[in-house]
């Protein structure tokens, strides 16, 4: 079994959340959602899913690493989600469905710039 996330995860995703720095980018009129979490080294893609039914995920270092490695059960940005989700603390952004596309792709192109 993996370990509990350590104090520094929890009090790290606190801190994110009390920022409000997990968001749900709503795209309209298909209701489809990207979640974020604002973290230092920039922001995560996160797929936090409440019903635990599907395997979580985060593009973080730590999730790919001590995760999915089985160290620990959850990033600090799965744990802000997690929170921010249970406690109604999350900014809500609407954008259209035209700008889905533009959107992943800047996304996406931000967090593999700092893979290397
Ligand atoms: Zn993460």
């Amino acid at each position: 079994m993996p370990d509990k996330p350590s104090l520094a995860r929890e009090q790290r995703a606190e801190k994110v959340v009390n920022n409000l720095g997990v968001k749900v980018h709503h795209f309209e009129p298909s209701g489809r959602q990207i979640w974020t979490v604002v973290g230092i080294e920039g922001d995560a893609l996160v797929d936090y899913d409440p019903s635990e039914t599907r395997q979580q995920y985060c593009s973080c270092d730590d999730f790919h690493f001590r995760v999915l490695g089985g160290t620990v059960s959850e990033c600090y940005h799965l744990i802000a989600a997690r929170k921010a989700r249970e406690e109604n603390r999350y900014s809500k952004i609407i954008f259209s469905d035209i700008e889905y596309v533009s959107f992943l792709r800047s996304l996406l192109a931000d967090i593999f710039s700092r893979i290397s």
